[in-house]
């Protein structure tokens, strides 16, 4: 195989949605297995759709879930610049080039023109409405006017577009690394614009010409972009470049979670998942959207659960794996043809199996930056000790601190149904009975605990349940939480005491 080498082009103009991270993060996989190049080159050439703050966003995305760039302009390398904007002034060459070989031709025609043309091949119900092999030789262009008049208008400094000449009437058969052949009809196909006289090269155009330039081998992108496959083919072949032309795979869509259709924004509001990696608040409407970073998400878990929209292992039942696992076992082979369903109760699983394989001293880290945030200061053997008690029933990070607060801040008010359910006639002087016991007690360690009060509970022919269900709705408000007798030995004797005498005190 020829030098591996691929890119992610995001176009600068919103946040990267999860369609955007899947194609950087398939790229990247790619790049890495076959230890090859991943660059980032940013495509900028609609001006009309830049918005500011959207470039620098996605290279933050990229650098939080772990993808590390090779070649882009923050990083440097031998084929940049990386910005299309910055290269403008090299796209012209390769437009003029394909006027002077008849592959492309200038076209004068004002969006007055355009609109007759199209409302006519409308009224006609025309089999292909577009500007292309069947209306070009109507229209005012290079291809109609005489060598004479285009000059004149060229030089008067007539607006212009470069046009793609589309070939009539031929059959291709492209080929896709994971669909397969791909055939295409070029008389249905239109004379798509590559160049504008502003100086600014569109889409197809500035794609083809840095892909080449940058010895592209591989393109990976969304399913969005196969209709343009047969386009960027034919420009390969019109510049005399086949010879290197990458091979391209495109990427299934990823769908909504119910329903058809490709996944959204709105999918996400909802039913309450975020679509961007990180916050995002759009410069335009001011709308602010929440990333998974901020949703409590591990960047590796999202990594993980990213990887496997689409593409799968081959044969094994493994659903983690780590980055370097992936970069190991990727393939295209193994991307699906169709879509996937995006899943966010799977992807809650994810998140929960890397928070439980993480060691409690790194949840310590994000339980401490929580607890602050509600002005408590927690010491790093305790919030690591909490963490190892709680965090089976936490999915995300912030869960860690949710499920503890009651720890450090005494309940203000007792759950209603725990209340209903638990407490009795006589939870009051069970409790005053109990809090004797643990009044004796010097060492308040949970083993301790846990004897003595169970000796006290079988000696006196108690019931366990009637005990300690009344007794942790006291210390913690509701019935929840780590062994009773671990909440007792981190409230320590003064607090247990002081919340289960107010316990009697209120519920009675
Ligand atoms: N700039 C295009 C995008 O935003 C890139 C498409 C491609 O990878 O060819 O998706």
């Amino acid at each position: 195989m020829r030098e591996v080498r691929v890119r992610f082009a995001p176009s600068p103009t919103g946040a990267l949605h999860l369609g955007g991270v899947r194609t950087a993060l398939f790229n990247y996989l790619f790049a890495r297995k076959h230890g090859g190049k991943f660059i980032l080159r940013i495509e900028d050439t609609d001006q009309t759709r830049f918005v500011p703050g959207a470039e620098d966003y996605i290279i933050r995305s990229l650098e939080w879930i772990g993808l590390d760039v090779d070649e882009s302009d923050l990083k440097g390398g031998d084929y940049g610049p990386y910005k299309q904007s910055n290269r403008k002034e090299l796209y012209k060459q390769y437009a003029f080039e394909l006027v002077d070989k008849g592959f492309a031709y200038y076209a004068f025609d004002t969006p007055e023109e355009l609109e007759v043309m199209r409302k006519t091949l409308e009224a006609q119900k025309a089999s292909v409405q577009s500007y292309g092999p069947k209306t070009r030789m109507t229209m005012k262009n290079s291809l109609t006017l005489s060598a004479e008049e285009t000059k004149q208008l060229l030089d008067s400094g007539a607006q212009y577009v470069i046009r793609f000449k589309m070939p009539e009437n031929e059959k291709l058969v492209l080929k896709d690394i994971i669909r397969g052949e791909i055939k295409a009809d070029t008389s249905l196909l239109d004379d798509k614009v590559l160049y504008k006289s502003d100086g600014m090269p569109t889409y197809h155009l500035a794609n083809i010409v840095d892909d080449h330039l940058m010895k592209i081998s591989h393109v990976i992108r969304g399913e969005e972009w196969l209709p343009s496959l047969p386009l960027h083919y034919l420009l390969y072949r019109s510049f005399g470049w086949l010879d290197s032309m990458p091979e391209f795979a495109h990427l299934p869509l990823i769908l909504k979670p119910d329903g058809k259709g490709k996944l959204s924004k709105r999918d996400g509001d909802r039913l309450g998942f975020p679509v961007f990696p990180l916050h995002w608040e759009d410069p335009k409407t001011g709308e602010v959207s929440k990333g998974y970073e901020e949703a409590g998400y591990f960047p590796e878990a999202f990594l993980n659960m990213m990887a496997l929209l689409g593409w799968n292992p081959g044969n094994t039942t493994q659903e983690i794996f780590s980055k370097e696992e992936l970069c190991q076992l990727f393939s295209l082979e193994h991307v699906n043809k169709s879509g996937s369903k995006f899943d966010p109760e799977k992807n809650k699983w994810f998140n929960k199996q890397y928070l439980e394989r993480k060691p409690d001293s790194e949840l310590a880290e994000y339980f401490i930056e929580d607890a602050k945030k509600d002005g408590i200061e927690v010491d790093k053997e305790k919030a690591a000790l909490i963490c190892s008690l709680v965090k089976d029933r936490c999915h995300f990070s912030h869960d860690l601190w949710k499920e503890s607060t009651y720890f450090f801040i005494e309940p203000t008010s007792y759950n209603e149904a725990n209340k209903k359910k638990f407490w009795k006639e006589d939870s009051a002087q069970i409790l005053t009975n109990a809090a004797k016991i643990l009044e004796q007690e010097t060492d308040f360690s949970s083993k301790n605990l846990e004897d003595k009060i169970s000796a006290w509970i079988n000696e006196n022919g108690l019931n366990f349940g009637k005990v300690l269900n009344p007794m942790r709705l006291v210390l913690a408000g509701e019935c929840k939480g780590p062994h009773i007798f671990d909440i007792l030995n981190l409230l320590g004797k003064e607090e247990s005491l002081k919340r289960i005498k107010k316990g009697i005190e209120v519920l009675g």
